[in-house]
């Protein structure tokens, strides 16, 4: 990924500035609680450096999915709460107070955005999706976003891949000293570069999750980057299931059949090597709390492939183990039960151990890595599943191509 015309946040000036900063909040909550703050933490060494810098700090982000602005389940005030806790003086010298005002924009937000004291107190306005026009990508929004703020920081890469108005259309409105990425963003950009731009050799992609039909692009452009990929997960079904394989009640994409055929045709003629499972662990059904080991790669009638078997495991940890780069998306079973989710714990342990450089983008991969308590052994985590996805396959992300000084904004 390229850098080119893009300001980052330390080469701007932010004190006494008002400074909106676009961060991706979009955490699980359950009951009024935020139940992982993996992504309000990857976000803090931003906002502390505007803090230090003296900026005024105001944060947004958008939550979940909600169904319109009094869609009380997506409110971001459990996110203001959880960001209150981490903003103390294990992050900072001080506390900070957080301020979260009712409405998006308009005059009294800005009436407490001056108002707001530099290094006592940080705002986080409410979820941007309340506001229709932050999906719709609409000017109007970006524009009065804009009018809260002297200088616009982006730092939300889970976002990235989206064309709506606080990541992409609001960078119209700040000219190119006045916008910039934070420093998760460029974190995120070196890298997936370092992936991405003459990876070292042998390049493995192990690749698992529910859909072949969701990862074809992927797997096509992975192909023209990799020595082996190792696909797991349920996708894997459609692969066997297109090779001639029985696969019982697993599940298959038969819609796909022809595309994995055509994955595989092209991987072949490119010397790329695809390792599919050559064993399983199956059930009878998907809420099975036991499965069984198949002796083969074949399954019978009346059962389902749930999690791959410890003769794949081990082919593909050899894989991993000698790997100089390699890059992992989606569980290769169903990881949420433990019954299923030797492989891949297998494959997390297998990345966190491999002298190569790794990269993790999606997240159940996240989540599997983390729960081992193995991030930290990780060349990079991404923090965005679908943006990470996107920057593999090649396609631009309208979040960082609308930070760039002369882009066109098409
Ligand atoms: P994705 O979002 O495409 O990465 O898919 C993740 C989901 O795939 C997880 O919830 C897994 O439980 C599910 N999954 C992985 N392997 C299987 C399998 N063999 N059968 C059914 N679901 C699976």
């Amino acid at each position: 990924m390229d850098t080119t015309g893009i300001r980052f946040i330390d080469d701007l000036d932010l004190s006494d500035q008002r400074v909106l900063i676009r961060v991706d909040f979009n955490v699980p909550l359950d009951d009024g609680k935020v139940t992982d703050d993996t992504r309000i933490k990857a976000a803090l060494p931003t906002i502390v450096h505007a803090v230090e810098a003296g900026a005024k700090v105001i944060l947004c982000s958008h939550l979940g999915r909600p169904s319109g602005p009094d869609d009380s389940r997506y409110t971001m005030e459990p996110v203001a709460a959880r960001l209150a806790e981490l903003l103390d003086t294990d992050t900072l010298l001080y506390d900070m107070e957080v301020i979260f005002p009712e409405g998006i924009v308009g005059p009294d937000v800005e009436e407490l955005i001056g108002e707001l004291k530099p290094r006592k107190q940080v705002m986080l306005l409410e979820n941007l999706r309340f506001e229709p026009g932050e999906k719709g990508g609409d000017d109007d929004f970006a524009k009065a976003l804009s009018e809260l703020a002297d200088v616009y920081i982006n730092d939300a890469f889970g976002a990235a891949h989206r064309a709506h108005a606080s990541v992409y259309q609001i960078n119209k409105f700040f000219d190119r000293h006045h916008r910039g990425a934070g420093l998760l963003i460029r974190k995120e950009i070196e890298g997936l570069s370092r992936l991405l731009q003459r990876p070292e050799r042998p390049f493995v992609a192990i690749v698992g999750g529910a859909k072949v039909s969701d990862k074809i692009g992927v797997l096509q452009a992975l192909i023209d980057k990799v020595d082996t990929i190792l696909v797991g997960g349920a996708m894997a079904y459609t692969f066997l299931k297109a090779r001639g394989h029985t696969v019982g009640d697993s599940l298959v994409e038969e819609d796909f059949l022809d595309q994995a055929n055509e994955i595989l045709r092209k991987a072949q003629g490119k010397g790329v090597e695809i390792l599919l499972p050559v064993d399983h662990r199956v059930a009878e059904s998907f809420d099975a709390q036991e499965g069984t080991t198949t002796d083969g790669v074949d399954i019978e009638p009346g059962f389902m492939g749930l999690d791959v078997g410890p003769k794949t495991v081990s082919a593909f940890v050899k894989r991993i183990d000698k790997a100089a780069t390699i890059f992992w998306n989606g569980p290769l079973g169903v990881f949420e039960k433990e019954a299923f989710s030797v492989g891949t714990f297998s494959v997390a342990r297998a990345v966190a151990a491999a002298s190569g450089f790794s990269v993790i983008g999606g997240g159940d991969s996240v989540a599997a890595i983390t729960q081992a308590g193995l991030a930290d052994s990780v060349g990079h985590v991404s923090t965005g599943g679908g943006a990470s996805l996107q920057a593999v396959e090649g396609q631009p992300l309208p979040g960082i191509e609308g930070l760039r000084a002369n882009h066109p904004f098409e």
